[in-house]
């Protein structure tokens, strides 16, 4: 038996996710049958999310997503989240499995739109599995300095994600049917936040990814 664990931000509230359905069944003036909130399709990874209803597809910046703010924000994450004890270097299944944010910065070459992910090989077990499988897959050495650096910030790997104390309100606010919690302050984007949003949208994506590997080499 091979066993895993893996880099975890947290789970966001499923009624908030419920809400923000209904809000873009709405917005489209009928259901959301599909829904990517990692879609990599044309522009890659961690940029868009993709909806599908019977007449419609259509991708979205996610910058500009107040749920995935909510979910990025851990505003919304489980209570058990916040204390959790998997969240640590210490691992202690034989290997550990996460997205590599931040590889960009740290492996420029390695960059891919579609995404790069983590192995971490804990014991002995994990690195013979890794030895074994590893034709079948593009592999680079890298160390967990560099997976938890100040630019990777792959920051599940070391602790959990940290609460914050809009928290306190943000559950009530989701259950509290009368509010339209998309329009509240916390979940809506402030000025800094619009500005590179909107930078984002307008900018060619081949240019951000261009942008990111040359910020990756210069700091490497
Ligand atoms: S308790 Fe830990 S492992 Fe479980 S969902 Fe939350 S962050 Fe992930």
């Amino acid at each position: 038996m091979l066993t895993a664990d893996l880099i975890c931000h947290g789970v966001p509230s499923p009624l908030l996710f419920k809400r923000y359905i209904s809000k873009l069944n709405n917005k489209y003036g009928e259901n959301i049958i599909d829904y990517n909130v990692r879609y990599k399709g044309k522009n890659g990874w961690g940029y868009e999310d993709k909806i599908k209803t019977k007449t419609n597809r259509k991708t979205s910046n996610i910058s500009f997503n107040p749920y995935m703010k909510a979910f990025l924000g851990n505003y919304v994450l489980r209570e058990s989240c916040y204390m959790c004890k998997y969240a640590e270097p210490n691992r202690i299944a034989d290997i550990t499995l996460g997205d590599f944010w931040g590889v960009d910065n740290m492996h420029p070459d390695f960059f891919d739109k579609r995404g790069v992910s983590i192995v971490l090989v804990n014991q002995q077990k994990g690195i013979k599995f890794l030895e074994n499988i590893s034709d079948k897959f593009e592999l680079i050495e890298s160390s967990y300095n560099q997976a938890t650096s100040y630019e990777t910030r792959n920051v599940n790997l070391i602790r959990p994600s940290v609460r914050p104390k809009i928290r306190d309100v943000a559950y009530n606010n989701i259950k509290n049917e009368n509010i339209n919690i998309f329009r509240g302050t916390a979940y809506k984007l402030n000025k800094y936040e619009c500005i590179k949003a909107c930078i984002k949208q307008i900018c060619p994506q081949f240019v951000i990814n261009f942008y990111k590997t040359l910020k990756g080499r210069i700091k490497s």
